[in-house]
């Protein structure tokens, strides 16, 4: 059932015929753009790259592709983590959302929207704004990710604890099957129990069971208020034990809740143009706390009301005292996210346990990983609230690059095996694509791989979508 590669000749004129004007790209410059994804660590030629304009674009695309078995992946923003979405060398057809872009209705009474996958989260954001409500999905990407690869990778980001993952935001899907039949599930209905969910199923599916070409979104309320606070504390510990005060002390108005050791601050202060020590003296833990609600309460004095009563646990805090001292705390965390690596490579992990575990979590896998490779440099920062923490390694500076191969394999398998330890999850966020595909297969109950492998090959017979992500290459059949 695998996947064979094209004659490229006759494919281009086929799949030219197919789209528009402008809807096939071939020349080795055009393609460039669509060879590399954000981290710079992945890199595919596609064989060429498809960009539909129109949902029957892309399904009379799929229908040829699926009756040639040519293999596609598709693509939105390029800033998956996971590898996924970059064309296997010179063998795939790279099936771009870019020029399907619209936001194609907006309704504050439905408090919904209807968005086409290529759009960028950020201008969705927007056009939610415009109509006084926000889409909650906020991460540092969102200038570039598009809707389509947010559902693909169910995206989460800092306002999970109170919005949930891009699954719970999701009403509806339009999504074009392998085969290029058009599944139209696109409803802004909040209930409906009518049989399976099929929308769960692609949702988190990282393209590899169907491409989907709209999303129906959940909108809410915009915040009229938001409260930005940042706090130094002793341990992870006491910040785990803040985090379980503010859930309850916030009036459940709390949304992000972000930790940063102090490396990460560290880093900012390196890196960032006139980022100095935030709170006078270093700590070795920070929380980043956001409140957010409309205009009935005094958003502010709850905010000081409920950190005067932690005082116990909080060390020194400043609340900012406006919209963009507020944006510029949140600097601290984005500027340590782009340069921890000092442009170089770097391992990132994205694990999951639970809440109550965070904090032993932490100091056992710092530990374990100190105890193998003392020379890694860890970097851990997360979205505590959601049990969820980056525990990335940075390698020492010169070292080769066979050996930060080992380096990375080493720290990984440490870090997963406390993980385990702890049930948790080694993808959090950020999906298991190619990346993470041994890890992942390596633990997978049978029964599950076995569920797996049974939907793409209903879904997907020919394995022509996104082949060798999450399951192995080819046939999943493989690894049962
Ligand atoms: C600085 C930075 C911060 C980040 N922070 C977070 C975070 O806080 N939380 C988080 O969850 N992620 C985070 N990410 C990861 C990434 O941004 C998300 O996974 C994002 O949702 C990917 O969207 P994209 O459009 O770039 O998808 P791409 O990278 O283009 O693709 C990702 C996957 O989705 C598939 N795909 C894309 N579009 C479609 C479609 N229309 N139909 C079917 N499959 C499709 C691809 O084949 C691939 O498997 C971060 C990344 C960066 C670079």
């Amino acid at each position: 059932m695998n996947a064979v590669p094209p004659n490229s000749a006759s494919l281009i004129a086929a799949l030219a015929g197919v789209l528009s004007d402008g809807g096939l790209l071939t020349e080795a410059e055009d393609l460039i753009r669509y060879s590399r994804d954000w981290s710079g660590d992945h890199f595919g030629r596609p064989l060429a790259v498809a960009r539909p304009s129109s949902v029957e674009e892309m399904s009379a695309l799929m229908r040829h592709c699926h009756a040639e078995r040519i293999p596609v992946v598709p693509q939105g923003g390029l800033t998956g983590l996971v590898g996924a979405a970059v064309a296997a060398d010179g063998n795939e057809v790279v099936v771009s959302l870019e020029r399907m872009n619209r936001i194609r209705s907006i309704s504050p009474i439905d408090f919904a929207m209807v968005v086409e996958a290529g759009c960028i989260l950020e201008d969705a954001k927007r056009a939610a704004e415009e109509s006084d409500c926000i889409l909650p999905i906020t991460f540092g990407a969102q200038g570039s990710c598009r809707i389509g690869g947010n559902v693909a990778t169910n995206a989460g980001g800092f306002n999970v604890l109170r919005y949930g993952m891009t699954r719970d935001l999701v009403l509806g899907l339009e999504v074009v099957l392998a085969d290029g039949r058009i599944w139209n599930g696109l409803k802004v209905l909040r209930k409906d129990n009518r049989g399976y969910d099929l929308k769960q199923v692609f949702i988190g599916s990282e393209g590899t069971l169907g491409i989907v070409t709209a999303a129906a979104l959940k909108l809410f309320p915009r915040p009229t208020q938001i409260e930005t606070a940042l706090v130094g504390l002793r341990s992870v510990e006491d910040a785990m034990a803040l985090y379980a005060r503010a859930r309850r002390g916030c009036s459940d108005l709390l949304t992000a809740f972000e930790l940063i050791l102090r490396g990460g601050i560290e880093i900012t202060m390196r890196e960032g143009k006139d980022f100095h020590e935030p709170l006078g003296k270093p700590y070795p833990a920070y929380v980043l706390i956001e409140v957010s609600s409309g205009g009935l309460i005094d958003l502010k004095d709850m905010l000081l009301s409920f950190l005067a009563g932690v005082e116990d646990l909080v060390e020194d805090g400043i609340v900012a005292s406006t919209r963009a001292q507020g944006e510029r705390l949140w600097l601290y965390r984005e500027i340590m996210v782009e340069r921890q690596g000092r442009g170089g490579r770097y391992l990132r992990t994205d694990v999951s346990v639970p809440i109550s575990k965070l904090a032993d979590f932490v100091t056992d896998a710092l530990f374990e990983l100190g105890r193998a490779r003392p020379d890694a440099l860890p970097v851990t920062y997360g979205h505590v609230g959601d049990g969820n923490i980056h525990l990335n390694v940075v390698p020492p500076e010169g070292m080769a690059a066979e050996a930060i191969e080992h380096l990375f394999e080493e720290a990984e398998a440490e870090i997963f095996a406390v993980v385990d330890r702890y049930g948790g999850s080694i993808s959090a966020e950020h999906g298991i694509g190619r990346v993470k595909q041994r890890a992942f297969l390596d633990r997978i109950d049978p029964v599950a791989l076995d569920l797996a492998a049974g939907i793409k090959d209903a879904i997907d017979p020919r394995h022509i979508l996104s082949n060798g992500r999450i399951l192995a290459s080819a046939s999943a059949l493989d690894y049962r």
